[in-house]
């Protein structure tokens, strides 16, 4: 007997025919005492055009009833799924993120799961049933819906795995597994047979949309070794585990990831003095602005004055402008600019301290394809380097072949 959460994304529950075939599977490969928790994605694109219809309303981020909006697509999904498991004569109920017992933190769009009662989930299998949980979504301690972030019903799946201590958390997709890059821009691309999770929260954090970087969390936080696979083929997928199970599975270069959601913010002649940064910065963490990459130059001693560059998400330009229109009002500042045609290009390795000529040599492909280094930031395991969106591809390619499938490095 297992309990195991299987997690279905948008494109493979996207019409009535692919609902039907995932319970069929579910069904098919269900032993008889199994105990199943299946959590499901919005059908298709629903998400982007349920954000579409908003942005028909309004730009600015109502978040609270941006989140119930989001948190709608999901709702289809966990009905025509329950509805088709019981037209094939397996009893079903449909969950809620609430229902389910998912405890989020207010913050709209970005929640997080804090607590996890799935007192409910349990009675509804122990009645025989299989259940049917809304991804992405939670409810906070006031009673409103917050929705866990774009991918977030990865998150969904793996923390209800942890919290159930199921044997396994299974995450359906359109691709065969986790891939050394995204295997539509490079179809070389290496399918890995297990990863770290580590690695894997490397790539996820630098923009490898195959996992929501916060499921890896989890995943860490409960030990649940997550199986990533397709949703339309019976082959294995990709471990997320703890740490390689066969040595030949490790390799220098892991991988390499893009992140195209990005936007660089100049500030331009800021007061050079002590404090200022942590305002600036302060600022922008009170409205939940997640910065990433920050540099500050050094003009001439002189000039008194520097220049702060940092990126951020898209999502939040409009929260960014607002915040750096109020910061203007009380510190000095000659001008700022938001660019949003930046992305991110970064390679993730098994250990930056023994390479110590693998940045230089990425930075050398960018020089042989002449992209141009905006920002770059390591960490232990990655480099990442901000360049031009329109090259994002060309780059991807190149330090692909050379770093992975030639493994210069
Ligand atoms: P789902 O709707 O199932 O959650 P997503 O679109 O969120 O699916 O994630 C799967 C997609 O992630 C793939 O179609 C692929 O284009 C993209 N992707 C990006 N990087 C990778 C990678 N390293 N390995 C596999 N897929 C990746
Ligand atoms: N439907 C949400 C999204 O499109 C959550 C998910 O699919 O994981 O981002
Ligand atoms: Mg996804």
């Amino acid at each position: 007997m297992a309990l195991i959460v299987k997690k279905f994304g948008g494109s493979s529950v996207a019409t009535p025919e692919k609902i039907y075939n995932i319970v069929n599977r579910v069904l098919r490969d269900k032993k008889e005492d199994d105990r199943i928790v299946v959590v499901v994605s919005a059908m298709g694109d629903t998400t982007d055009d349920l954000v579409c219809l908003a942005k028909q309303i309004t730009s600015r981020p109502y978040g609270r009833e941006m989140d119930r909006l989001l948190s709608t697509g999901e709702q289809i999904t966990i009905s025509l799924m329950s509805m088709a498991f019981m037209e094939k004569g397996q009893p079903a109920v449909s969950m809620t993120g609430a229902q389910a017992g998912i405890v989020s933190s207010d913050n709209y769009g970005k929640g997080r799961i804090l607590d996890i009662d799935p007192s409910r989930v349990f009675a509804a299998l122990d009645e025989g049933n299989i259940v049917v949980v809304a991804g992405f979504q939670g409810i906070t301690d006031f009673g409103d819906i917050t929705t866990l972030g774009r991918g977030g019903s990865d998150t969904t799946a793996v923390a209800l795995a942890g919290a159930m201590k199921a044997d396994v958390c299974e995450i359906f997709t359109d691709v065969e597994g986790v891939y050394s890059t995204d295997p539509r821009i490079a179809p070389n691309a290496l399918k890995l047979p297990e990863i770290t999770y580590g690695e894997m929260l490397e790539m996820a954090r630098l923009g490898a949309g195959v996992m929501q970087p916060r499921a890896v969390e989890m995943g860490v936080r409960y030990g649940v070794p997550i199986h990533v696979r397709s949703t339309f083929s019976d082959n294995e997928g990709t471990i997320i585990r703890e740490d390689y199970t066969m040595e030949e599975n490790k390799r220098t270069v892991i991988g390499v990831a893009d992140d195209t959601n990005v936007a660089k913010v100049s500030l331009i002649g800021v007061e050079n003095k002590p404090g200022v940064a942590h305002t600036i910065f302060q600022s922008l963490a009170d409205k939940n602005v997640d910065v990433d990459m920050i540099v500050q130059s050094i003009r001439t001693v002189e000039d008194q004055v520097t220049d702060i560059v940092f990126t951020i998400t898209r999502d939040d330009v409009v929260l960014a402008r607002d915040v750096i229109e109020e910061l203007k009002k009380n510190l000095q500042m000659e001008d700022y600019s938001i660019n949003e045609s930046m992305a991110k290009v970064s390679i993730v390795v098994a250990g930056m301290l023994g390479q110590p000529g693998i940045a230089a040599q990425m930075f050398g492909i960018f020089s042989e394809e002449d992209i141009n280094i905006e920002i770059i930031s390591t960490s232990e395991i990655s480099v990442a380097c901000l360049i031009d969106e329109a090259r994002v591809k060309d780059a991807i390619r190149a330090i692909h072949d050379n770093l992975v499938v030639n493994n210069r490095g």
